[in-house]
């Protein structure tokens, strides 16, 4: 009793929510939005979608409304008229928001972009829930630098590492012999690589198990995203990428799994809904409600596993090349996998073209270190040219359509 007493005056989790209107932004707004006595919405950021920033600013009461764009700065002032958010636009609002006083920050924007406002975050020592792999893959030393400078704290919100940070005994890391990273494998897990060429964007955006953005979407298709996925997991726990080990598990409800060397192997399931890796970190340390399906393992009947295939999905040799030769590697394999997927959505490459764009801007680049964000910035920016002149030269396919 006196328990409950306390949890009911604990003072309301001050929140903000960088790609507020994304996927990963929508389902945490919607756990907030249930329980709106727990938590105080600071800021709240978007890309382009004025009307929807605008009404989760207005719905939720937040402080701070920032647009990216900064052409629509005018349109975000007028749909938040006669309310008292506040309105910003640009990339160093999106900062400045990341700056707020928050406890808690959801980095959920997309790609690269995301790294300034996440680096913001962590850099002031606030709770960072991290969904924005890409800012992890493209500079994880100097975010891990950040967070032992500022004392942040780093949860993961990608729901592998969410599971593997549940089950990792951190006060033993001497005791963990690999973790095993699960894969649904994507729309084309059963295609061949003649089916895969003619695939449409529609289709690699159609995932089997997951409602995600279209860019992680396509990740999943050509298992870039496992890829990008072993980077974030080296970065986040104390295990070199030797220990990672991916698997194949088309159902996604085991979300990844701990191997100890006494043979024991933690596992943490549930139900394909990221509402639930969201609320172990929105929670953090305590554990909330959430109305994600529960798992209903006898529903399930059976789960399957199998080894990736990396001949069909050069992706995962490509990030796990990258991560071993480390300094600019990481950073230059996220960039142009960023353009590539761009080019693909566009109509002007194909599903196979993804991966030998970003093979050959591998290649083609000196592996200079990134040591500072200048350097970061630097490599992300060469990478981006070199795979911007290759989607260029790539000869559109017979027959292929946007
Ligand atoms: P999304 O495309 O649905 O949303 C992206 C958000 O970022 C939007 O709010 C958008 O307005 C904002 N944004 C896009 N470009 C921006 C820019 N240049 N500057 C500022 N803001 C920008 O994406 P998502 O599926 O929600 O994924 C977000 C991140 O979370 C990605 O890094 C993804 O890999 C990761 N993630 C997503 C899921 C999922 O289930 N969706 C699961 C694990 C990890
Ligand atoms: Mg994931």
């Amino acid at each position: 009793m006196v328990m409950e007493l306390a949890a009911s005056e604990a003072p309301p989790r001050r929140v903000s929510i960088l790609g507020a209107t994304g996927s990963v932004g929508c389902s945490t707004l919607d756990l907030i939005a249930r329980n709106p006595a727990a938590y105080e919405v600071e800021a709240l950021t978007a890309y382009r979608n004025v009307d929807l920033l605008a009404e989760q600013a207005r719905r939720l009461g937040a402080r701070l409304a920032v647009i990216g764009d900064p052409d629509r700065y005018a349109d975000l002032k007028a749909a938040l008229a006669g309310s008292d958010v506040e309105a910003a636009a640009g990339e160093v609002a999106l900062v400045e928001a990341a700056d707020r006083p928050a406890d808690w920050v959801m980095a959920a924007i997309v790609g690269a972009a995301g790294l300034r406002p996440t680096l913001a975050a962590v850099g002031r020592g606030a709770i960072v829930a991290l969904a924005n792999k890409e800012c992890l893959v493209c500079a994880g030393e100097l975010m891990l630098e950040q967070v032992r400078r500022s004392g942040a704290t780093l949860l993961p919100v990608d729901s592998e590492h969410n599971a593997i940070f549940q089950v990792f005994d951190f006060d033993r890391p001497e005791a963990v012999e690999r973790i095993i990273l699960t894969a649904s494998g994507g729309p084309f897990l059963h295609f061949d690589r003649a089916a895969m060429a003619g695939v449409t964007p529609a289709q690699a955006i159609d995932h089997p198990n997951w409602e995600m953005g279209v860019k992680i979407s396509v990740d999943s298709a050509t298992m870039m995203n496992k890829g990008l996925e072993l980077i974030e997991a080296a970065y986040l726990f104390p295990v070199d990428g030797g220990q990672i080990e991916i698997l194949i598990h088309p159902q996604s409800v085991v979300h990844s799994a701990v191997a100890y060397r006494d043979g024991s192997v933690l596992a943490q399931l549930g139900a394909p809904d990221m509402r639930t890796p969201i609320a172990y970190t929105l929670g953090w340390p305590a554990r909330i409600e959430t109305p994600a399906p529960r798992l209903d393992l006898a529903a399930v009947g059976r789960l399957d596993f199998q080894a990736p295939d990396t001949e069909l999905f050069p992706a995962i040799r490509l990030a796990r090349q990258a991560l071993q030769t480390g300094g600019a590697a990481p950073t230059i394999l996220n960039a142009a996998n960023e353009v590539a997927v761009e080019a693909f959505l566009a109509g002007g490459i194909g599903f196979l073209d993804i991966a030998g764009v970003v093979e050959e801007t591998l290649q083609r680049l000196a592996q200079s270190p990134v040591g500072c964000l200048d350097e970061v910035d630097q490599a992300d920016a060469d990478a981006r040219r070199m795979a911007s002149h290759l989607v260029a030269g790539v000869r559109p396919a017979a027959g292929r359509q946007a």
